[in-house]
């Protein structure tokens, strides 16, 4: 931490408080060489694990193999390469420690993964969601597919990516 006044590199900290909601420290350092006291903002490094709050209120630690899983599950024998699955789980995990630091509802995980799904294939966007979004009823299922029979066809290019059987 470099002193603002005299450029040194050795300071010592005097006080230390965690700040927004716990997600950075701010520290009041005091320079070793010309004795000058200034403030420090430094990111919480990630010690404690992302918390999942699943649906019946149980946490458990955020795991990108369990979103791996669920997305092979869905994607069953569809056409998908395997590298395509992968990047949906980097999506979702940089999405997640983005905007969360401690603690996501297993929900909004659900709705990331299946927002990728669905421009990447339908059928594994519709059984995805059945399994994770729990659509409330029938209609639900059917107001879903509708509104994917009336999205665009894939763009240029994605064909050659996803060939459809
Ligand atoms: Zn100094």
């Amino acid at each position: 931490m470099q002193c603002p006044y005299c450029e040194a590199y050795g300071s010592k900290v005097i006080d230390s408080r965690s700040s927004e909601g716990g997600c950075s420290i701010r520290r009041r350092r005091e320079c070793l060489k010309c004795g000058g006291r200034f403030t420090s903002y430094e990111r919480v490094e990630k010690t404690g694990r992302l918390m999942v709050i699943k649906k019946d209120g149980s946490r458990v630690p955020f795991a990108s193999q369990k979103i791996l899983i669920g997305i092979q599950a869905a994607c069953g024998k569809r056409p998908i390469p395997e590298e395509r699955k992968l990047q949906i789980v980097r999506e979702v995990e940089e999405t997640v420690y983005r905007l969360h630091e401690r603690e996501v509802q297993s929900m909004e995980i659900g709705q990331l993964v299946a927002g990728l799904l669905r421009t990447t294939d339908q059928i594994a966007f519709v059984r995805y969601a059945s399994e994770y979004q729990s659509f409330d009823s029938i209609e639900d299922v059917e107001e879903t597919i509708k509104e994917l029979k009336d999205m665009p066809p894939p763009v240029e290019g994605q064909n050659e990516l996803f060939p459809s059987e």
